[in-house]
């Protein structure tokens, strides 16, 4: 029997605890507060970003919305952020990329204070992530790594393929896997798109991760029998129905389910997780900024 892994049901745990922790710091005087930040009309961004303020309302965070012209000068979106990081109400700073092409985004990254880098995409957490004493995992990668837990499929030991080596998804989750920590002590390889013999390498794993963005590239053939798949991917393919299009993930779920003990599904695998692990991130970060220990 294939377990079908509920990404939505394991991000409300999530946040039913991360509930608590809210109250925690709410009896303290802080109310947790995320400022996301939008400099772009791409319509899936701003989806992103609305469903981010939604899920700040439903847990009790302090949701602060900007929207910047996308063809106003870079200069307006780092004194925004400039003004966030001095905002002593807000904790967390996420800015929705990607960002118009005139906007430089490494400097964007660099420009949010680290102690408010909910995204921990900044130098500085990336550093201490990759020097195993992560600051604020990011979002994703955290995501998956908690997705494993709640299958108990402990990466100890077991040989990981991650498809994708992303800033954001592949080298940082490969970090989070080899850590020597709980949730980490895997070995890992790393895939690309100059990976020779992508098969041979997916089928030797453990545990396969997807994250490459190609539409169902990882199917059953590339397999082997028990392996515990996470698909991180979401890829809006042409489909005959009312919307025109479909999302599906970068493994192709029916027959991979075939020879998977685990897989998640897409949507309602990963994503849900993501979202879940940005509003941690934010009380983590409230916790910190207002001295106030809180249980994560
Ligand atoms: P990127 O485009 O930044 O990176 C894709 C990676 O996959 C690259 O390293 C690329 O290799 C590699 N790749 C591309 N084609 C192949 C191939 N044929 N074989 C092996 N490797 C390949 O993507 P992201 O990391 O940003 O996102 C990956 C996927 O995850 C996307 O579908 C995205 O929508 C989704 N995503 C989902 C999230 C969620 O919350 N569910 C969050 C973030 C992303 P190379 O480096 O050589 O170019």
């Amino acid at each position: 029997m294939t377990d079908i892994i509920d990404g939505r049901a394991v991000a409300e745990g999530i946040r039913t605890d991360l509930g608590e922790s809210i109250q925690t710091l709410k009896d303290e005087g802080v109310t947790p507060g995320l400022a996301t930040v939008l400099m772009s009309d791409d319509p899936a961004s701003e989806t992103y970003v609305s469903m981010k303020q939604r899920d700040c309302e439903e847990v009790g965070i302090n949701g602060i919305h900007i929207e910047i012209d996308p063809e106003a000068p870079a200069e307006e979106l780092y004194e925004t952020i400039d003004d966030l990081n001095e905002d002593p109400e807000v904790h967390g700073i996420l800015v929705q990329m990607p960002v118009p092409d005139h906007v430089d985004s490494q400097q964007v990254l660099r420009a949010i204070d680290p102690k408010k880098d909910a995204d921990g995409f900044h130098p500085e957490n990336v550093g201490m992530l990759v020097a195993g004493h992560p600051r604020f995992k990011p979002c994703t990668p955290h995501g998956v790594q908690k997705l494993l837990e709640s299958v108990d499929v402990d990466p100890e030991g077991k040989d990981v393929v991650i498809v994708g080596r992303s800033n954001i998804v592949g080298k940082p989750l490969a970090n989070l896997l080899i850590q020597k920590a709980e949730g980490g002590n895997a070995t890992v390889t790393v895939c690309h798109s100059r990976t020779d013999d992508l098969a041979a390498k997916t089928r030797d794993a453990d545990v396969v991760v997807a994250a490459c963005g190609v539409p169902e590239l990882i199917d059953g053939s590339m397999l082997s029998d028990g392996v515990t798949v996470i698909d991180v991917g979401v890829n809006r393919v042409d489909a005959d129905n009312e919307k025109g299009y479909e999302l599906v993930g970068d493994v192709d779920f029916d027959s991979a389910k075939e020879k998977a003990s685990a897989i998640t599904p897409v949507p309602g695998g990963v994503g849900p997780m993501t979202r879940a692990m940005l509003l941690y991130n934010t009380v983590k970060a409230a916790g910190e900024q207002a001295d106030v220990e809180v249980e994560l």
